[in-house]
């Protein structure tokens, strides 16, 4: 064992529910005791010294990442996104810039790293559900990684993040029905025996989205006061929750910046939550919405969104149907071309009011604009 690995073999994966762990083989997927959702069994461990300046991108931080150290990284490019400057409403706000990654969105910082420890385990074919953007990343990560990809998407999702599907040679299977009916037809693939490669389930992907805090920190110097982002099962948010989580204990920010997460009204079960408790979960409904990559009715890791939030002293807002048009244009006309899910963020980030947050605002701008249904 490498000095750089702790010393220690501990497994890098623990189960929610249960808290079984798991080893770095194991391959994906729901625990295989009681089919609850595994996460990273510890924070990342950043240090600054292990930076490596030669490399790009998310494999600058790969210190961090649970993989073996022998696995040749699946990498397309990804990470590394500019943090550009504008003027929204008399206060300076920078925004990152996920969409320009090699599938057009932050997905690809987790399924990156996710390849990488499927490629290293040897699976050679694994499945995905997605409202888009993360059957796209699938898609594109199993061709470079060589790995046989079928992603379950609602039959109404976008139309370019199907044929984007497609092209990267994955097979399609259209479920009929809301984004839970191609979760469902996904995990009854699962219990046939397919492998089960999911952004939700995989704590790899965590590790991978982390690296969007580290960025953030290299490029301001510091943390930001204050992040605002969409959320549909959370996995940029938790990511981002881990990373700064692994700076601050490693001694380089004093505290956590607050993460104020965006959903639709329309499908808003974590805000819901927030608002009248857990009977609120009772109260949300898989609305149709403009947002259709965060209509997410029953968010996986649920819990630790709300933890991370009340952790950060952040908060969950939502917003209806016509704001997220408008901010949709109105971030265009800031020369950001993001697609709808996207443009939540709008409405949230003018609803700050005079609020002067202690430190910067950042907004991640999370998917393509040229992901959206041509109007
Ligand atoms: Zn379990």
């Amino acid at each position: 064992m490498r000095a750089s690995d702790g010393g220690a073999a501990a497994p890098p994966f623990r189960c929610a529910n249960c808290g079984r762990q798991q080893p770095l083989s194991f391959g994906g997927g729901p625990c295989p005791v009681c089919g609850g959702v595994l996460d990273l069994a510890a924070l990342p461990r950043f240090d600054p010294a292990q930076v490596d300046q030669r490399a790009h991108g998310v494999w600058r931080y790969r210190h961090t990442f649970p993989l073996p150290p022998e696995a040749a990284p699946v990498t397309l490019g990804e990470g590394g996104t500019p943090l550009v400057a504008a003027e929204v409403g008399g206060r300076t706000v920078h925004f990152k810039l996920e969409y320009l990654q090699p599938t057009g969105s932050f997905k690809d910082r987790g399924m990156a790293v996710t390849f990488t420890a499927l490629r290293a385990a040897g699976i050679p074919a694994s499945i995905e559900d997605s409202s888009g953007n993360a059957g796209a990343a699938f898609a594109g990560y199993a061709a470079r990684a060589g790995i046989r990809a079928r992603v379950f998407v609602p039959a109404a999702a976008a139309g370019p993040k199907r044929a984007q599907i497609a092209a990267f040679g994955a097979e399609v299977v259209a479920v009929d029905g809301p984004r839970s009916a191609a979760a469902e037809a996904a995990l009854a693939a699962v219990r046939d025996g397919a492998h089960y490669g999911s952004h939700i389930y995989n704590p790899t992907g965590l590790a991978g989205n982390a690296t969007a805090a580290y960025e953030l920190w290299e490029q301001l110097g510091h943390a930001p006061g204050l992040i605002v982002l969409p959320v549909g099962h959370g996995t940029l948010l938790l990511g981002l929750q881990r990373g700064f989580k692994a700076l601050a204990s490693a001694g380089l920010i004093e505290r956590l910046p607050r993460l104020v997460g965006v959903q639709a009204l329309a499908c808003a079960p974590l805000w819901a939550v927030q608002r009248y408790g857990r009977e609120g979960l009772a109260l949300a409904r898989e609305g149709a919405t403009a947002a259709e990559g965060i209509r997410v009715v029953r968010p996986v890791r649920g819990d630790a969104v709300l933890a991370a939030l009340r952790e950060s002293g952040g908060t969950l807002v939502a917003v209806d149907e016509p704001e997220i048009v408008a901010g949709q244009n109105a971030l265009a006309r800031l020369g950001f071309y993001v697609e709808t899910t996207s443009a939540v963020v709008w409405p949230a980030l003018t609803g700050l009011g005079a609020e002067a947050p202690d430190g910067e605002v950042v907004v991640m701008l999370t998917g393509s604009g040229l992901k959206n249904k041509a109007a």
